[in-house]
């Protein structure tokens, strides 16, 4: 049901990690299928079966028992389950980054770095497992014992995008199956191949294949629909579009479904005269051209005071003038292809419209012409609010620099947006920090650092950016009911 085409199975020292989960072979009538390319040549990787809505329903029927059952191990029976699936998960990082790389586009090492984020996620919702606390409640009256007790919410349903297919899914799998939850799970469908890797590894760690199932398909609105609509899901956890989360809310709003969303953003990344030159290029660098710029956290308005605006912007040329850009299984390569043909012609109407509004290309501005999806590393300056990229998420390498004077103007300017994801500021005032920190509209701030994910901390957002938190001791209430229980003593 899976064909690996030469290029992809020619480098897997462990082929099995693309056969079909076993739980496929339950579930009929069969699939077409449908094909994975690689971004950076446009060739066909692979094949996988394409399911449909009688799949989805089949899959979710399945898990409904299979939670129970998984729900009813201790706490430990389950953590020492999601230990062995990390361990494999490093055993396997070469393959697994190898996948990532040729379905998705990254370089190697930021696909070695994500397939061990992804299992950061694993271990540490192993770890929290064990720590799923209640509480005991004083009582309003002397022969009573309040009790707090913590559940899993039953059937979860995953949809992650393609920009980190392992580790959006890890995000969510990890702390479902700690909370015993199952989970049916829709990666996206340009990068199936990393869902369906650590599916096959969770299986073999003793992880039934009906308590993580995993469904390729083209039509996600049909997953969308019958996720939403069907009785047995108790939880929609999302990561991607706010379009998407939004009109998913919508329709699971008649039956008061839980939602996790993990939407877009529109980092502003603000640099004050007072800052360190040096560790705000870097932190520049990083958030803005790491996967080549399509990140939810990604740098998207580089907001620079005046008195050290033409030193950060020499500098920052510079750095990008440097950047290698290629295929990702080039060692060399720092910088990917963009993962379709539409997302070059998107980065490249957004150019277009800030050159036409008066902004100066500094440096790059085009697609290189190549048989993968690359664009240049670009530099904008003299960026303005009125350009489309002051508000929409430009999801690829372009660095627009906005000049600014005051710090109340840059709070207004950075807060002037419907999403409020991520923010960076660097100042080497901690009385500035505190306070611009304070006043940012956002989930997460990274202060004279550009990279702020970590499983231990909560990851998400406000506004129009989701709902819900990843990771941290928050990641796992979030899987979780809670329930009282009221004890008349005599
Ligand atoms: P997208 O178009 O919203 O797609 C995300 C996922 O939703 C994919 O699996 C897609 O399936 C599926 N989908 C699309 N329409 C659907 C529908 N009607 N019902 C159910 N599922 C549907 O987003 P994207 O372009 O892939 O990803 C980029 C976006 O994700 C950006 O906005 C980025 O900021 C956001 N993101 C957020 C976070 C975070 O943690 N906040 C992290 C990463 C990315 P198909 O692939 O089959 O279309």
């Amino acid at each position: 049901m899976i064909a690996a085409d030469p290029p992809l199975a020619s480098r897997l020292t462990n082929p099995a990690l693309l056969k079909p989960p076993s739980q496929w072979g339950a579930w009929s009538p069969a699939p077409a299928n449908f094909s994975v390319n690689d971004p950076a040549t446009g060739g066909r990787i692979a094949t996988v079966p394409d399911f449909e809505i009688a799949h989805v329903r089949h899959a979710i029927e399945q898990s409904h028992g299979a939670q129970k059952t998984w729900a009813a191990h201790t706490a430990r029976t389950r953590a020492d389950h999601l230990k062995l699936w990390f361990r494999l998960w490093l055993e396997n990082i070469e393959d697994l980054a190898t996948i990532l790389t040729l379905e998705q586009g990254k370089p190697l090492a930021e696909a070695r770095a994500e397939i061990r984020y992804g299992a950061s996620y694993v271990e540490w919702f192993a770890e929290e497992a064990r720590r799923l606390y209640g509480d005991i409640i004083p009582a309003p009256v002397s022969n009573q014992k309040i009790l707090v007790t913590r559940h899993p919410v039953g059937v979860v349903a995953a949809i992650t995008p393609w920009n980190f297919p392992n580790a959006m899914m890890a995000r969510k799998v990890a702390p479902a199956l700690a909370a015993g939850c199952s989970i049916v799970a829709k990666p996206a469908a340009e990068t199936p191949l990393s869902t369906i890797a650590i599916a096959n590894l969770a299986e073999q760690a003793g992880i039934p294949g009906e308590v993580f199932a995993v469904l390729p398909m083209t039509n996600a609105a049909a997953f969308g629909d019958e996720v939403t609509g069907n009785a047995k899901v108790a939880k929609i956890t999302f990561t991607g579009s706010t379009a998407v989360g939004r009109k998913l809310m919508g329709q699971g709003a008649g039956q008061i479904k839980r939602f996790g969303l993990e939407l877009g953003g529109n980092a502003p990344f603000i640099v004050f005269d007072d800052a360190d030159l040096d560790a705000a290029v870097d932190g520049a660098i990083v958030a803005k051209f790491r996967n080549a710029g399509q990140t939810c956290v990604c740098a998207n308005r580089i907001y620079v005071q005046s008195g050290i605006h033409d030193a950060f912007r020499d500098a920052l040329a510079t750095r990008i003038a440097q950047l290698r850009v290629g295929s990702g299984m080039n060692p060399d390569s720092e910088i990917g292809p963009l993962v379709s043909a539409a997302s070059i012609g998107k980065v490249q109407a957004l150019v277009a419209d800030a050159v036409e509004k008066g902004a100066t290309v500094v440096i790059g501005g085009r697609p290189i012409a190549s048989q993968g999806h690359f664009f240049g590393p670009t530099l904008l300056t003299g960026a303005e609010r009125s350009m489309k990229l002051a508000t929409d998420e430009i999801f690829g390498p372009v660095a627009p620099i906005f000049r600014f004077e005051t710090e109340n103007e840059v709070v207004e300017l950075a807060n002037d947006t419907e999403y409020g994801l991520a923010a960076y500021l660097f100042s080497r005032s901690l009385s500035r920090i505190f306070h611009v920190a304070d006043r940012l509209e956002v989930g997460m701030v990274g202060v004279n650092t550009g990279i702020i994910s970590t499983e231990v901390a909560p990851f998400g957002g406000v506004k129009q950016s989701g709902l819900g938190r990843e990771g941290s001791k928050y990641g796992l209430e979030d899987y979780t009911d809670l329930k009282y229980v009221c004890l008349q003593t005599q």
